[in-house]
């Protein structure tokens, strides 16, 4: 019976053996950039967790300068576009991403931010500057693998107040799906084109016969968005990531551990 059970160890020891030699001896090198996406590493971003994440919305206040009703119609916009880019997120990337119902505090800095959850408020120009109809996110990452931590994303609050801006709900959808590509690593991936001066300026980025741009160019990119793209086109994927940002988000997971 011992003799048995040693020659049954035997053999699964060089089972072992095969399996080993089967694998390789490092996990593939990570990626960090590839046509029309880039990878947030200056940001210290190199990969997204398997872990979920929650995005928490931070309570619109007047102190925003838009009205109470004007707080509820953006919060009522935020909530059904998040949850849209969230299953976006999930289906990509493979890691859950959810909205949650309840409110979180304003966050202001990554040695305070929690650990997966995404703080999406609003504020009146807070961009770098205080840029017109500029809105800012601020990524955290884990110490321990560079992996995205957590973050926190300021929506213009002007994009809500029509006296003061326009912007067409699918750019606006867009705006929010490119924010929240920031909070999981994603940087914008501008190239010099055409004008060749060695320069990526803004909607410098790769494009095609549709005028898409990576939704990740900078600013105001997607489906249709490049210089002569259709509005429908444009309309019909509003929020979406593009196939070159999906790129981005799938070598962002791939890049984890
Ligand atoms: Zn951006």
């Amino acid at each position: 019976m011992k003799k048995k059970l040693l020659r049954a160890l035997g053999l699964l020891a060089a089972a072992v053996g095969l399996v080993t030699l089967a694998v390789p001896a490092q996990a593939a090198a990570p990626v960090y950039s590839g046509t029309g996406w880039k990878i947030e590493t200056y940001n210290g971003i190199h990969s997204l967790s398997p872990d979920p994440y929650v995005i928490q919305l931070v309570k619109p206040t007047t102190g925003d300068k838009l009205t109470a009703a004007q707080n509820k119609t953006a919060e009522a916009q935020l909530r059904a576009q998040l949850t849209r880019t969230a299953a976006l997120l999930t289906s990509i990337t493979g890691t859950t991403f959810t909205l949650s119902s309840t409110y979180h505090s304003a966050e202001t800095s990554c040695t305070t931010a929690e650990r997966h959850v995404i703080v999406v408020g609003l504020r009146y120009r807070p961009a770098p500057g205080a840029k017109p109809g500029t809105s800012q996110t601020w990524p955290c990452y884990a110490s321990a693998n560079n992996s995205a931590w957590g973050s926190w994303i300021w929506m213009d609050s002007e994009y809500w107040n029509p006296a003061v801006w326009t912007i067409d709900p699918w750019r606006l959808a867009n705006v929010e799906s490119h924010e929240m590509g920031h909070a999981v690593g994603l940087d914008h991936p501008n190239v010099d084109g055409s004008d060749a001066d060695s320069t990526a300026d803004p909607y410098e980025c790769v494009t095609n016969s549709s005028k898409d741009t990576p939704l990740m160019c900078s600013p105001n990119g997607g489906y249709g968005a490049g210089s002569g793209g259709s509005v429908t086109r444009a309309e019909q994927h509003a929020g979406e990531y593009t196939p070159w940002d999906i790129a981005g988000l799938k070598a962002l997971k791939a890049n984890f551990g």
